[in-house]
């Protein structure tokens, strides 16, 4: 499996302590157990957030420089400036994270980057495929034996490749698997690219669109989303279009008018999960920290200044957010919006005491929206036979 998907046994096992400890990979259990009681304190929107002042520090791996990053690194050991166009090829296009084919460059050089510059810090640790053949599941060992997960959903031209943002996460919404091991710690910008880089790798078409659904809360790990995402989009690099892109959140307010002013132009999801503060208080714990008006309108703002359409996430629990009175209240919220609403049935997760609702409260609620004229889609979760909701696999692998 490894073979057929090019990644090599070299790549499976390795892990150097010396290259790896500029990156804030392992967090005390101090650290932890702080981040878990911090539900309701205060300054916590930042505190996952080191890397503003170690941006000096992504220089150690390659998925995590900039263009202008790679060309001053390389200028500075004599190298010409074509060499930063053929590793561009070789990691953006080609796929290749081994330094050693990539054969067009010197051997001085090669040296040099292996010893310099860390790539290939993914290892893939296994493979899933959805029976209906749609959805294929990667598990990624990190160079630290954590793990965490992307999700490749084929749907008709559209490739999309759900990536991790963090191991574990902060957010603990009720529903969710990934809250449920806590925060362990942010992935490294690197980290989060090479999931695409990998993945891209191993099909015949490129990866179409990226949406930010993994595990994770993308804002609250923010510096290294937002430099992955501008080399996600950098047309030298990997080339997306932003349009292509979706940053999904819990609501990190102040995170969220930040990523409006760095004027990258990623779509914007809202994972709102309830029609009112009462409600969403007892699904979505952040909603303590961020009161549910401030988060829509800094979201609503975001998506005017950005002009994009919002998507509003909505998982339906049963007996919890997916009354018609819910539903009706929810539209009276969102009238008049340049929004849509991403309705999603609840995915069991184990040892989760929730119900997906029945298929005709789905379908009334859905209808109830529609009626009063708020676009909706309505993801049937796929791979449910692979592994169901993200974060599962991975939850797993962590405990
Ligand atoms: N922290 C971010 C991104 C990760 S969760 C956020 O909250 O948006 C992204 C989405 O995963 C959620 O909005 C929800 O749609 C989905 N999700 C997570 N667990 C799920 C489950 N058990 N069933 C259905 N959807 C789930």
């Amino acid at each position: 499996m490894f073979q057929n998907l090019g990644i090599s046994q070299s790549q499976r096992s390795r892990f150097n302590p010396i290259e790896a400890v500029s990156y804030p990979r392992d967090r005390s259990d101090a650290d932890r157990v702080k981040d878990r009681d911090a539900d309701e304190g205060e300054n916590q929107v930042l505190k996952h957030d080191r890397y503003d002042a170690r941006i000096g520090d992504n220089m150690r791996e390659f998925c995590g420089l900039l263009a202008k990053e790679v060309r001053a690194l390389l200028e500075e050991v004599g190298e010409k400036e074509f060499r930063a166009k053929q590793l561009f090829d070789w990691v953006y296009q080609k796929g290749v994270t081994r330094y050693d084919e990539m054969l067009n460059l010197p051997q001085s050089l090669r040296v040099f980057l292996k010893e310099k510059v860390q790539l290939g810090l993914l290892t893939l640790e296994k493979v899933e495929d959805s029976e209906d053949g749609e959805t294929r599941k990667f598990l990624w060992r990190l160079p630290d034996n954590r793990f965490v997960e992307s999700v490749l959903i084929l749907s008709g031209e559209r490739k999309t490749v759900c990536v991790s943002s963090q191991v574990g996460c902060p957010a603990r919404c009720a529903f969710c698997a990934s809250g449920k091991e806590g925060m362990i710690r942010n992935l490294t910008p690197a980290e989060i690219v090479e999931q695409v880089v990998l993945i891209n790798q191993t099909l015949n078409e490129r990866v179409s669109h990226l949406v930010f659904m993994g595990m994770g809360e993308p804002l609250e790990n923010y510096s290294s989303v937002v430099r992955a995402l501008k080399i996600l989009i950098d047309p030298h690099l990997m080339g997306f279009s932003p349009r292509k892109i979706t940053v999904s959140t819990v609501g990190v307010v102040p995170n969220i008018k930040r990523l409006m002013e760095e004027d990258l132009k990623v779509n914007l999801a809202l994972s709102l999960h309830a029609p009112n503060q009462h409600i969403r208080k007892k699904v979505v714990p952040y909603a303590r920290k961020f009161p549910f008006e401030d988060v829509l309108k800094s979201a609503q703002e975001y998506a005017k200044f950005t002009k994009r359409d919002l998507t509003y996430e909505y998982v339906l629990l049963d007996g919890i957010n997916d009354r018609e009175e819910n539903a009706e209240e929810l539209a009276s919220l969102l009238k008049g919006q340049q929004c849509s609403v991403n309705l999603i049935p609840y995915n069991p997760v184990m040892g989760l005491n929730l119900k997906r609702p029945s298929k005709e409260k789905i379908e009334t609620f859905q209808e109830i929206l529609s009626k009063r004229g708020i676009r909706t889609t309505r993801r049937y979760t796929k791979g449910k036979d692979i592994a169901a909701a993200c974060g599962q696999l991975a939850l797993k692998k962590n405990l």
